[in-house]
């Protein structure tokens, strides 16, 4: 991140270092012009004061050739001038290009320097943080799901604990997110995060798809496979929580009853994978915005009118899915049509 922030900071530093120095160059270029031709006409005009006499010794006759005479008549010292000039100012400006390059890289990073400290600072914090609240949120769903069990307790209670379940799930999820973006950013190992070893695609996306199945369930969802047996250079774990993620949402923004269909399709160097649903789809202007951290697309619209359409979540997932595919040196887009549906295709290299 940090890396092509530098370079577009240094792009942007010499692109206004070149631009002032071409306006130098260009203002330079034309005194320097007008100058030599000046300087003709007046040697033109002391060459023929000394050949014809007195009587043209006078300031005026330098008046008396014009300038497009001078040229013409010198037009071959006038344009190994010009020549000379030029290629001065192209090697001078060459120059200026390859320093302020240098020096632009120098001082991008130096400036940036601080900004990435502060940044790694945050991520570790996260990444403190998340990991702190691991532990409690174990604990806490721990005794919930005891107390569940529960024969003594009356159903309304039961109803608060499972409501309250959920609530530590959903929490649970955004801690172990978290914790993933830090780390990822961090660029620190977690869990041989950054071991690619071939990866068996099918059955990374079938365990996706089992650990999604309960929920699709409890919907009267239906997930239809169609996908080819490949490998991919990858890693495991994030791989199956990228197709966790986006096939999560597929069930959470899908009425009951719906459908979610999972297709890969092979090319020579990749594979793409569409996991395309039936639910409430994504508003246009919507679209660009729901890969960017905490962004969550107004679901209000059609929440009464879309039975079974979850709330839930954090804006977090597509952010991480994103950040996934792009380190697998894949990419992730979205396709959608408002109350039809919204199909994701992912593109892995083989
Ligand atoms: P969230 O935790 O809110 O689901 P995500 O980053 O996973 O966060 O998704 C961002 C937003 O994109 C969601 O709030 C939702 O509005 C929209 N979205 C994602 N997937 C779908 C889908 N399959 N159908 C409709 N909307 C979706």
């Amino acid at each position: 991140m940090f890396k092509s922030a530098r370079l577009q900071l240094t792009f942007w530093f010499v692109l206004i270092v070149m631009v002032i120095s071409a306006f130098f160059s260009i203002i330079v270029f034309e005194a320097i012009d007008i100058h030599l031709i000046d300087s003709y006409r007046r040697a033109e005009v002391r060459i023929n004061n000394r050949n014809f006499g007195p009587q043209l010794r006078d300031q005026n006759a330098m008046m008396g050739v014009s300038l497009p005479e001078i040229e013409t008549i010198f037009s071959d010292e006038i344009d190994l001038a010009r020549q000379f000039f030029i290629n001065r100012l192209l090697f001078a400006n060459g120059i200026i290009l390859l320093g302020s390059g240098i020096l632009s890289y120098i001082l991008a990073g130096k400036a940036l320097q601080p900004i990435e400290v502060a940044h790694q600072e945050q991520n570790r914090f996260i990444a403190d943080a998340s990991h702190e609240l691991r532990t409690p949120l174990t604990i806490l769903k721990t005794s919930l799901e005891v107390n569940l069990r529960d024969q003594a307790i009356s159903q309304e209670t039961k109803h608060l604990i499972r409501e309250n379940l959920e609530e530590v799930n959903n929490l649970q999820r955004l801690t172990d997110r978290l914790l993933t973006f830090s780390v990822q950013e961090n660029n620190c190992r977690l869990d041989g995060a950054d071991e690619l070893e071939p990866v068996n695609l099918k059955k990374t996306i079938k365990n996706a798809i089992s650990e999604i199945q309960v929920l699709a369930n409890k919907k009267q969802i239906a997930i239809h496979q169609k996908i080819d047996t490949v490998n991919v250079m990858g890693n495991a774990t994030q791989l199956t929580q990228l197709f966790l993620i986006v096939l999560d949402n597929a069930v959470k923004y899908t009425p009951k009853t719906g459908s979610i269909h999972v297709k890969t399709k092979l090319t020579r160097k990749n594979v793409l994978i569409s996991i395309k649903d039936t639910g409430i789809g994504i508003h246009q202007a919507e679209i660009n915005h729901i890969f960017d951290r905490f962004y969550r697309a107004d679901t209000a619209r059609t929440k009464s009118s879309s039975p079974g359409v979850s709330q839930d979540g954090f804006g977090l997932g597509l952010s991480l899915a994103q950040q996934i595919v792009r380190q697998h040196g894949g990419e992730i887009t979205v396709k959608s049509k408002v109350d039809h549906g919204s199909e994701f295709n992912i593109i892995l290299p083989l």
